[in-house]
């Protein structure tokens, strides 16, 4: 059942429950009050009619008048019976017509009354000496006279019209008040669906003042973004790792093809270069298994003390074949035996990109020059290369994620606008910076500044 029908339902069955206790409850306690109210009355009339018969009877030597008494028993709706000391009976009015049956009721008047017949009885005085007793009868439900009978119903039909009044009034309140509930309901569950079936940006925007439906939508939306945040880490994971992939096996590729085209002789310095790529790629293959299970993608970082002049020659040595290949130029000037502490792959991995890149972007007469040195501690890294260079108006984004420039030289090499990123992300995991100055159509240079560790 839907929630509106229920609470709809709800809201009227309860007002029908409370109309019923409280009409009941009123009728119960008001008859007893009215009942209360119209003995008191026959007590008092009573009395009184006592008093006067009692002095009429004096007044008269005990002489009764018929005709008066009849009268006066049918004016009061009773019968009147007048009897001796000896208890006979001198006088009887008889039933009265309407008698205890209310005016109202006189198309019935030849019936029998209802209700039982009482009789109360009084002493007929004379100053101490007692002269007979007067007999008071009664229909005991005479008191539902018409007034009391008019007053009853009336305060039925008050029930039944305050009745229907709250229940529609209720209905009102029930269909403001489900309204109120289901619409943010409705929407948190739509957004719910959306989010299942793979909008993860969807979220619930509710107004409503209902504490827990406030704090399901926060749920709600916090789950979205939670799934949204996991799924852009997955996305970039796994472009990150396809494009650190790629690198070290072009390398290799290259390398190999070197080899068996007789321009790379396979001596052991090139064979522990390409061992190296080799650990290389082993070791990042392995680091997958463990990154999958971070909560959030970073880059770790696992400094070790190595030498970075000699790396940068083994890493130009590993190159120096793909250039020749194209008749490039790499040339380097470093500052010898310069001692770091830094993570050995990741700076392999920065130069790696740096050199694809270069080489991807050079003309004829390409060439490109590695610097390397140390100012004030701190380890200062150039590659400098005279390609095609960037326009400016490319520059600001050039290290964002997946940003390319849209040349026709760039559809050939088929990148991924991943790897300037990459080389970004890991110098500052170092506490480093990286600068880089281009002009198109004469040249790129890349500054990586390393601080002290
Ligand atoms: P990609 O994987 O496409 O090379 P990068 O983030 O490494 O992505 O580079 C982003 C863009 O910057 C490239 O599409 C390219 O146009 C430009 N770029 C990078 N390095 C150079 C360079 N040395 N010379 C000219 N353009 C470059």
């Amino acid at each position: 059942m839907k929630l509106s029908k229920k609470l709809t339902l709800s809201f009227i069955l309860s007002i029908l429950i409370s109309i019923i206790i409280i009409s009941f409850i009123s009728n119960i306690r008001i008859n007893k009050r009215f009942e209360n109210f119209l003995v008191r009355e026959r007590e008092n009339s009573f009395d009184r009619i006592h008093e006067e018969i009692n002095e009429h009877l004096i007044k008269n030597n005990f002489r009764i008048n018929e005709m008066d008494l009849k009268h006066y028993a049918l004016s009061e709706d009773v019968v009147l019976t007048i009897k001796d000391n000896d208890n006979k009976v001198i006088y009887n009015s008889g039933m009265g017509m309407g008698m205890g049956m209310g005016h109202g009721r006189m198309n019935r008047m030849h019936s029998i009354p209802e209700g039982n017949y009482v009789e109360t009885s009084y002493p007929i005085m004379d100053g101490a000496s007692k002269l007979g007793s007067l007999n008071i009868g009664y229909i005991d439900n005479s008191y539902l006279t018409d007034s009391a009978m008019i007053f009853k119903s009336t305060l039925t039909q008050s029930f039944i019209i305050s009745g229907f009044i709250t229940i529609l009034i209720g209905i009102i309140i029930s269909v403001v008040l489900s309204k109120g509930l289901t619409t943010p309901l409705i929407i948190i569950r739509n957004t719910a669906n959306d989010i299942r079936s793979g909008n993860l940006h969807a979220r619930a925007r509710v107004n409503s003042n209902t504490t827990e439906i406030v704090e399901l939508s926060e749920s709600i939306n916090y789950l979205g973004s939670t799934l949204a945040k996991q799924e852009e880490i997955r996305k970039r994971y796994a472009s990150d790792i396809s494009h650190e992939l790629r690198t070290p096996l072009t390398t290799l590729k290259t390398h190999i093809e070197a080899i068996i085209d007789g321009v790379w002789e396979p001596t052991n310095e090139h064979l522990d270069i390409l061992m190296d790529e080799t650990s290389r790629l082993a070791g990042l293959v392995d680091n997958l298994k463990d990154s999958f299970n971070e909560e959030d993608y970073r880059i770790y970082i696992n400094k070790t003390r190595f030498n970075i002049t000699k790396e940068i020659e083994d890493i130009v040595t590993a190159f120096e074949p793909i250039y020749n290949k194209s008749d490039y130029k790499l040339n380097t000037s470093l500052e010898n035996n310069i001692e770091v502490r830094m993570d050995r792959d990741k700076f392999k991995q920065i130069m790696n990109n740096l050199l694809a890149n270069s080489i991807r972007y050079l003309d004829k007469n390409g060439e490109v020059s590695i610097g390397l040195k140390r100012i004030k501690q701190n380890v200062i890294i150039n590659v400098k290369d005279n390609g095609i260079g960037i326009k400016e108006s490319d520059l600001s984004q050039i290290f964002d994620r997946f940003y390319r420039v849209d040349t026709s030289r760039n559809k050939m090499t088929g990148g991924s606008g991943l790897g300037l990123s990459i080389v970004k992300s890991i110098v500052e995991a170092h506490g480093g910076s990286i600068k880089l100055l281009s002009k198109y159509g004469e040249g790129t240079e890349i500054e990586i500044i390393f601080p002290p560790d």
